[in-house]
């Protein structure tokens, strides 16, 4: 008989035990008390269908409520101090749980288990925003494929940025491409001291939620030009910020039917995806006629 989830012993103690100090270089702020850790596990909603990867398992307390609501997971920890706090998760549910010791930007999840796929994390802030930006290429690519739903917690000013609406301060290239992408979910915040050692900024809790498709049509990279070029000067007005593109800005904000005295911050997505469209119906106009001459 295997072990119960109930004999493995608190995750305190085991951090005491292997005697292990978070390292800031790998942004480790761990989670140790199960209600927090529980509430966390719920937003992602049903798991037991589902393979769940975790992105930096730390001690293991996400993990473990992972584990109890019936997931299949898979976590990639690259700081193997931990591996030894982790594995002993192997007997408590056996076929149940993978560990990899990897770095997870370098990690192809997509490869590791079959769809349906969630991502469940408590995640290292200082790689948190490239590690989403990698997940949501891939839900460009795939749709609900990819993943069904991502809960993940960041800096809360991380979160306000993905979950910003136009003409906000917040808004900008995470919004702009989450919101083209899924629907986003605000759960919670959660202060420094919930976490061991505390972080110096508040958490939240937020899900992504993928759409089947983009909310509307547009090429990814020239989407992603775009909005990069537009937000890159975001106080200056479109048909200023959009010559870096480096084509005749005003022909392509007249093309989107978007006034150029606008800036970045109020265009929402659509807006974004039209001007995506009409940069690639510019530019291919501009490679046939020069490849006429
Ligand atoms: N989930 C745990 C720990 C969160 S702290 C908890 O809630 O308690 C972030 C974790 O991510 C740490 O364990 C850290 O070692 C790990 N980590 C940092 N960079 C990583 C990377 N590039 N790939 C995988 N794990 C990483």
């Amino acid at each position: 008989m295997p072990p119960k989830a109930e004999s493995l012993p608190p995750l305190r103690d085991l951090l005491k035990a292997h005697e292990l100090f978070a390292k800031k270089s790998f942004g480790q702020h761990f989670l140790l008390d199960e209600r927090v850790l529980e509430l966390i596990a719920s937003y992602a909603g049903d798991v037991e269908n589902h393979h769940v990867f975790e992105v930096g398992p730390g001690p293991g307390g996400l993990t473990r409520a992972l584990l109890a609501r019936g997931a299949s997971v898979t976590a990639i920890e690259k700081d193997p101090r931990f591996l030894p706090l982790i594995e002993p998760l192997k007997e408590t549910y056996p076929s149940k749980f993978t560990l990899l010791q990897e770095d997870a930007l370098k990690t192809n999840l997509l490869e590791l288990a079959p769809s349906p796929r969630k991502i469940v994390a408590n995640l290292p802030y200082n790689v948190a925003t490239p590690l989403l930006v990698n997940w949501l290429h891939e839900i460009n690519a795939h749709g609900q494929n990819a993943y069904t739903q991502l809960t993940l917690m960041f800096q809360k000013e991380v979160a306000e940025r993905i979950a910003a609406e136009p003409d906000t301060g917040a808004y900008g290239r995470l919004a702009v491409l989450s919101n083209w992408l899924c629907d986003v979910v605000w759960h919670q915040d959660l202060p420094a001291g919930a976490f061991t050692p505390p972080p110096k900024v508040t958490s939240a809790v937020i899900s992504l939620i993928p759409l089947a498709k983009p909310r509307f049509e547009a090429n990814l990279k020239s989407f992603e030009r775009v909005v990069a070029t537009a937000f890159n000067q975001r106080r200056k007005m479109l048909r200023v910020s959009l010559k870096a593109l480096g084509l005749d800005a005003t022909a392509l904000l007249e093309h989107a039917h978007i006034d150029g005295t606008k800036r970045a911050e109020v265009l929402d997505v659509e807006a974004f995806s039209r001007l995506a469209n009409s940069y690639d119906a510019l530019t291919k106009s501009a490679t046939k006629s020069s490849s006429q001459l």
